[in-house]
């Protein structure tokens, strides 16, 4: 599960798109899903100014530009569904209670559009055959669309067990020129967002102008309590294409098969 905090277009979908493309290197089977926390049903009518160009998938769903990075990145062909809105959800949700399928109970958010977000999910994770789904929250951590997804994602890790879902938090690191330092609060802040809605996260990549050094990363992992090698650096790139290799020098692929206890080949770099 990723996350972003601090800002938005962090690149939270390039890092996951570079996290699956390194665990197919491991011979991993990997798909991904998209969860937009806004109100559309998908991205068809949105201004491509302000969102970017929609992608269109195989079966003609017109979603977020990030299934593009996803089919790109992992040599996969993705299906409409793995693009989840609020509005997908709301408007299933309230079609079955038209139906009288809850019979007679008060819907609410907890339970009904939670359960909806897991079986969707779960949906998309049974078709595929996939091992590893990689689910990548839009929007920014502290947002009110995004709190009902955040809680289906904590109750999953709940339902599916603590080796089998892991949380990866994509922050901001800001250089100050005039200080001439980096500065670790936002990402801190953002961390105990998150952690307030119950998910503690496994790792941490931070995203900033320029490579973040050791002590940095010893400083973030001691104040958001993650390990110091799940504090990972991706500096700005000139091709997002490096981003792949750049976060696989920081071994992420090693640290994620362990924690999701995933018995894969030796990695094959050959076809990058
Ligand atoms: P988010 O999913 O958080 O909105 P995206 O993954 O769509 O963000 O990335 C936002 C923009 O930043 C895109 O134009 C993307 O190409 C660019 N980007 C992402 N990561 C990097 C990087 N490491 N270096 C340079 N540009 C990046």
């Amino acid at each position: 599960m990723v996350t972003g905090g601090v800002v938005s277009s962090i690149g939270k979908g390039i890092t996951a798109a570079s996290i699956g493309r390194i665990l197919r290197s491991y011979g991993v089977d990997v798909t991904a899903i998209k969860i937009d926390p806004y109100l559309n049903w998908d991205s068809g009518t949105l201004n491509p100014y302000q969102h970017g160009e929609v992608f269109v998938t195989e079966d003609g769903m017109e979603t977020d530009l990030d299934l593009g990075h996803y089919e790109r990145f992992l040599d996969v062909n993705l299906s409409g569904k793995s693009n989840i809105t609020t509005g997908k959800v709301y408007s299933s949700v309230i079609d079955h209670e038209r139906k009288g399928d809850y019979l007679g109970s008060c819907v609410q958010i907890i339970p009904h559009i939670t359960n909806k977000i897991k079986d969707m999910v779960r949906k998309i994770a049974r078709e595929s055959q996939a091992e590893v789904v990689l689910v990548e929250v839009g929007g920014t951590v502290g947002d009110i669309e995004s709190q009902p997804f955040l809680e289906a994602l904590r109750q999953l890790r709940n339902e599916e067990g603590h080796d089998n879902v892991m949380f990866v938090h994509v922050t901001y690191v800001p250089y100050l020129k005039a200080a001439g330092e980096f500065k670790t609060k936002p990402t801190q802040h953002s961390t105990k967002e998150l952690r307030s809605t119950g998910i503690i996260p496994d790792m941490i990549i931070c995203r900033s102008e320029l490579p973040i050094d050791q002590a940095l990363k010893n400083k973030i992992a001691h104040f958001c309590d993650v390990e110091p090698k799940a504090v990972i650096s991706t500096p700005d790139v000139e091709s997002i294409y490096e981003v792949p290799l750049i976060i696989n020098q920081e071994k992420v692929g090693e640290y994620i098969l362990n924690r999701i206890k995933i018995d894969a080949c030796d990695q094959d770099l050959n076809e990058w």
